[in-house]
């Protein structure tokens, strides 16, 4: 058993006050770990909401959409891994940076953890010290992922060329590699007319043997992908492709 006479009170800098402050849920439960460690994230300028149980955790984390949780393994009612499984299957919640606390005999149990969606994880005993390092590195990394990247917008298509991600009215879209350079090409011109041969040389590759019949295929496929009516992407008779401008 980790005694609370192990744990650290590190001197931290509070974050700078005119900044909103980061909102952790701490699902953990027991309780005079939760004190301690609630002191000191509050301490380093978090704003703080404790759960002891993997229920209530879990809608609290579905309510209030925090920055960062961290849960434990063992908990009643609901476990973690379980509640790391709702977190990960909820549009909302699936984002959301979990770093889960786990004991030396659930060494195996960690892993499974690890592979189900937690970022990172941190065995008992630990020091307060290194969690609050741990957890910053944490939100670091997933600032520096959404960070808003080279991104192209039109009429709710959405387009992020450095996380290759592409959405329909929030909605994430499965593209094969040729399906978004052709979405990309036709969403930095909306409106302009492109020739089969055109979107053939950006999207398959100039010089590429293949008929221009490819092209339709890939735009049917990328048109019920995309759905909407109408089509977002307009048939120009004798053309032959262009985002829709309205
Ligand atoms: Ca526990």
């Amino acid at each position: 058993m980790r005694s609370i006479a192990e744990i650290e009170y590190p001197e931290t800098k509070p974050l700078a006050t005119n900044m909103a402050k980061p909102r952790i849920l701490i699902i953990e439960d027991e309780k005079a770990l939760t004190e301690v460690l609630s002191y000191n994230f509050q301490r380093d300028g978090y704003e703080v909401t404790v759960c002891h149980e993997g229920r209530d955790g879990l809608r609290k984390a579905q309510n209030q959409i925090p920055d960062v949780i961290i849960l434990d393994l063992m908990l009643p009612v609901m476990d973690g891994l379980e509640v790391c499984r709702e977190l990960r299957a909820g549009e909302r919640t699936r984002d959301i940076p979990i770093l889960m606390l786990t004991a030396k005999a659930e060494e195996t149990d960690q892993i499974i953890g690890f592979s189900l969606g937690a970022d990172d994880y941190v065995t008992k005993p630990f020091s307060v010290k290194v969690l609050l390092q741990r957890v910053r590195a944490l939100q670091r990394r997933v600032e520096a992922r959404d960070r808003p990247g080279e991104v192209i917008e039109h009429l709710g298509i959405r387009i992020d060329r450095v996380r290759y991600k592409a959405t329909v009215e929030g909605r994430e879209l499965e593209l094969t590699p040729t399906e978004f350079r052709l979405l990309e090409c036709l969403l930095r011109q909306p409106g302009r007319a492109f020739t089969r041969s055109q979107l053939m040389d950006v999207a398959i590759g100039e010089g590429a043997v293949v008929l221009e019949r490819t092209i339709d295929v890939h735009i049917k496929t990328l048109r019920r992908k995309l759905g909407g009516d109408p089509d977002y992407i307009e048939t120009v008779r004798g053309v032959g492709y262009r985002l829709r401008e309205v």
